[in-house]
Parts: structure tokens; sequence; C-alpha cells
């Protein structure tokens, strides 16, 4: 399993949307970002200062925490992609877990003051590999057509999409 090339933000995409996963893996990157990558780093920012993103490996992970078991963060400013967010945080207890290191993910909601807490089950570890073959796949291949979806006004490759669509 060639897991080193796949990241957690992969891992979302997937959940995402397929064209999206493909440009983005072909380093394929708009130039003016949106509102929602700037909200993004503001939350990161504003109700989580203090704490650092950490690197281990591939992956990227928004803050760690010792308790009595490493918690991984991931902070994120709303549930409307909910599935995509717990599967990226899966993955990092998947990367962890086969690296030596248990590990119990949280999800943080500032805006809402909610946080969901998630371990790595079988059914959990079983979707991850899964995931990561189908990455694999729709990564060798030609870039899937994209298919306009409600998430995707918000999407940064929105133009690169549909740009020249009429409505
Ligand atoms: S605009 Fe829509 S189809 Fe295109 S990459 Fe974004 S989410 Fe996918």
């Amino acid at each position: 399993m060639h897991e080193m090339h796949i990241t957690g933000v992969k891992i979302a995409y997937y959940y995402i949307c397929h064209t999206k996963l493909w440009l983005f893996s072909h380093d394929i990157t708009m130039e003016r970002e949106n509102e929602n990558v700037e909200l993004g780093r503001f939350l990161h920012e504003s109700s989580y200062s203090g704490h650092k993103e950490v690197n281990i490996g591939d992956i990227s992970i928004d803050f760690v925490r010792h308790g009595e078991k490493i918690e991984v963060h991931e902070i994120k400013k709303s549930r409307s992609m909910e599935m995509a967010h717990i599967m990226q945080v899966v993955y990092y207890l998947y990367y962890l877990k086969r690296r030596g290191i248990e590990a119990k993910g949280i999800i943080d909601y500032p805006k809402m003051r909610k946080r969901k807490e998630i371990e790595l089950t079988e059914e959990y570890e079983k979707e991850t590999e899964k995931a990561m073959q189908e990455i694999e796949r729709i990564n060798s291949g030609p870039m899937p057509k994209p298919r306009r979806k409600k998430i995707c006004e918000k999407c940064a490759y929105y133009e690169f999409c549909f740009g020249g669509d009429e409505e």
C-alpha cells in the first residue's frame, strides 16, 4: 500500500469531489484562494493561537495534545462535509497506527463550540484502505469530468470547472 503519497487533504477530497482530488493531486492550484480558505485560516489562528501545526512524514495535523492518549485535532468551521472530515482524521489515526502510535481523533468546530471524538475501528481501517486504493486509481487516470453540485460555488476550482459554461 503506497500511502506515502496520500495526505489527509487528498482523503477528504476523495469524499468531496473526485475532480478536486485529481486537480489538487496534480499540483493544479488556483491563484486566488477563496473566502472559505481564509475563514479556515482565521478560525485556526483566532481560536487556537498558541498551538502549532505538526508534520509527521507526509501528513500535517492541526495540533496534538498529550492526554491519556495522544489526541489528533482537526479544526473545521462547519459540519457540512462531515464524512470527509471524519475520514481525514481517520486517515491520520491509520497513518500513526502503522508507525506504532496509538491516537484518538477530535474534530473541533470552534464556531459551534462542538467537538466530535473519533476512534480508529476495523471498519474505518477497511474504508481507509479502500479510499487509498481508489485515490491511486483516480489519480493515475484522466481528470474526472466535473459534475456540478451544491459545494461547487464555494470551491476554489469553480471557474476552472465551469468558467466557460452558460447558465
Ligand atoms: S467546482 Fe465542483 S466539480 Fe469542480 S473541483 Fe470544485 S467541487 Fe469539484
